[in-house]
This record gives C-alpha cells, sequence and structure tokens, in this order.
C-alpha cells in the first residue's frame, strides 16, 4: 500500500531512517504475540493545506490501555506519542494525501519464556500514505465466518493485541480466498460480534443497531464516533443490543466502520441482498458526515481534528 514512504520510525526513542527500526528474532512479542497496536488515520484537508489526525489521544489511550491489560510499563503518556507522532508527520512532511499511523507498543525483551512479567516493553511508530482498505467503495459482499471471535477469557478483543490478530488473519483470508471482500464472526454465545478489523452496525425499521462492547468487540473509535455522530446530528435512533445473524438477512441496511475501513455499505450476505443490494439511505449520509468530520470540515467536532503543522509541540 505505501508508495512514497514511509522514510522514519520513531524507535527506541528517537525517530530514525527506517532502514534502523528494526528488531531480533529473539523479541518476545515476535515470538509471542505480546504486543499492541493502534491504527489512526490523519486526512488532507485541501482548503486548509493542514493534515488532521483524527482523535489521535483517544487512539493512544486505547494502546495504552492495551499495554495496561499486557503488563507493561512505558514512560509514554497518550499526549507524550501525539507530540512524537506530530514531529513525525512534520518529518516525513506528508502533504496532499491521507496516512495511516501505526503506532505499536511490544515486550522488547529478547529470549525464551511465555509470560507478561519481568520483561522490558517499547513502543515504535511509523506513518505510511494509504488510501481505501475494502476496495469497493460502494459496498461489500460478506460471509459469517466459520471461525468465531476470541473471548474476553481467551484474549481480550477490547485491547489491540497483536497475537489476537490471528484471529482476524484466519476470517479474512478464508473469506477472501471464497471470493467475499470481508466476513463477520459469531462470538462464543453465536451473536454476531464484528469484521475481522471493523465494528458493525445494521439499520431496521429506521433503527440503527449495534452490538454491545460485551459482545467480544473492540472498543471501536469509529464506532463511538458514529454513535454520536447519528444520534446528535443525524437525529437516528442507535440501540446498542446484541444481533443475531439471521437479523442481517432480513435487515434494511448494514455496514462496517473502523479507522481502516471507514465507513462501508454491506450489501450483500452470504448470497443474499441486505435491503436492495445497494448502499442505502442511511449509510450514505453517515458516509458523507464521517468523511467531512474526519478531514475537520465540521467546526462542532474540530477537538477531534489535530492539525500536523500548525500545532504547537
Ligand atoms: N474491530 C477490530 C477487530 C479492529 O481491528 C478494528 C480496527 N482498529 C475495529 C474494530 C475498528 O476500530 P477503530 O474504529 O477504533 O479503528
Amino acid at each position: 500500500m505505501a508508495n512514497n514512504g514511509p522514510k522514519y520510525a520513531y524507535f527506541k526513542g528517537e525517530i530514525v531512517p527506517i532502514e534502523h527500526a528494526k528488531v531480533s528474532v529473539m523479541t518476545h512479542a515476535l515470538n509471542y504475540g505480546t504486543g499492541a497496536f493502534g491504527g489512526v488515520r490523519a486526512y488532507w484537508n485541501d482548503e486548509e493545506e493542514e493534515l488532521y489526525i483524527f482523535r489521535p489521544l483517544d487512539h493512544f489511550r486505547r494502546v495504552l490501555n492495551s499495554g495496561k491489560i499486557l503488563l507493561m510499563d512505558l514512560p509514554y503518556t497518550a499526549q507524550s506519542m501525539l507530540d512524537i507522532l506530530i514531529e513525525l508527520l512534520r518529518i516525513e512532511n506528508y502533504r496532499q494525501q491521507d496516512i495511516y499511523i501505526r503506532p505499536l507498543i511490544y515486550k522488547s525483551s529478547e529470549g525464551i519464556g511465555v509470560r507478561l512479567h519481568d520483561l522490558d516493553a517499547d513502543f515504535t511508530m511509523f506513518a505510511v500514505p494509504f488510501g481505501s482498505y475494502i476496495e469497493n467503495e460502494t459496498g461489500s459482499r460478506v460471509t459469517f465466518s466459520a471461525w468465531r471471535r476470541i473471548d474476553d477469557n481467551v484474549i481480550p478483543a477490547r485491547g489491540k493485541i497483536t497475537g489476537a490478530y490471528a484471529n482476524s488473519a484466519l476470517i479474512k483470508t478464508d473469506a477472501a480466498l471464497s471470493g467475499f471482500d470481508e466476513a463477520l464472526v459469531l462470538n462464543q454465545n453465536g451473536h454476531i460480534a464484528e469484521g475481522s478489523a471493523e465494528n458493525f452496525f445494521m439499520v431496521r425499521d429506521g433503527v440503527v443497531i449495534t452490538p454491545p462492547i460485551h459482545a467480544n468487540i473492540l472498543e471501536g473509535i469509529t464506532r463511538s464516533t458514529l454513535i454520536q455522530l447519528m444520534q446528535d446530528e443525524l437525529n437516528l435512533p442507535v440501540e446498542v443490543r446484541e444481533i443475531d445473524r439471521t437479523e442481517l438477512f432480513v435487515a434494511d441496511e448494514a455496514f462496517f466502520c473502523g479507522t481502516g475501513v471507514q465507513v462501508v455499505a454491506i450489501t450483500e450476505v452470504d448470497h443474499r441482498a441486505v435491503g436492495t443490494g445497494e448502499m442505502g439511505p442511511v449509510v450514505q449520509q453517515v458516509r458523507d458526515l464521517y468523511f467531512n468530520v474526519v478531514r475537520g470540515k465540521v467546526a462542532r467536532y474540530c477537538d477531534w481534528n489535530v492539525p500536523v503543522y500548525r500545532a504547537q509541540v
């Protein structure tokens, strides 16, 4: 996906050329999946000639919370991670394009032994130019995965834990190799959890419905952004409740959301059209508003947009 970047990374306490940001094969996180990451986007605003990072403090807080789950003691705060990110983006001097940022915290000790305690942890970050995550912007064809979502008592889904993404990779690859764009995954109770790397919403009779946090989903930042926008700006009732698989077969509309995927309609599920089989009016409205908000074009939400070049660090 990267074309003209990245040239730099934050690694072991400083910004270094990307080719110097390398870890040993003995690194604990590489062997045991004991890392946690984030996925943040920055959007270019043409009129203002500014790059806006979307809700970075919320992303960094979630990264640090994942670190807490993994017993990591890191000398960073969400604000200090943001300061580093602004410096990194300025050095990359990304302009006229949208950017995807990958912060990663990881058990950096080298050696054998599965555990969380008595290990060093470190923080690294890089940023790449990035477009769409699911190619088809107008709709996606989806299947229900044969895999189940990891349970909170297996690997907590609320943390973006690197090892847990083997679950997402199994889900995504089975779907892709069977010709689908994405898959939805059920939790241990048989209710819809989310996509391989996206949260899920559906619309029935004018009500927007999404699974609760305890359905073993990631506490998505786009999910909470959309809940707020739909309620406060679009006057759409939002219900947070468990969803049966077959409810999607009879839903009027459905969509995925996430930092990577942004907002993408689900237009077909397991060979059945969702609603009309085309992107519906609710998804269209939500998408339009979301893209204006993330690009820093809606004054009321400008606290969510952190400018890179105008910011005082
Ligand atoms: N669920 C999973 C499993 C994810 O990996 C992601 C992507 N971070 C999401 C949901 C969406 O979360 P967010 O809106 O915070 O990017």
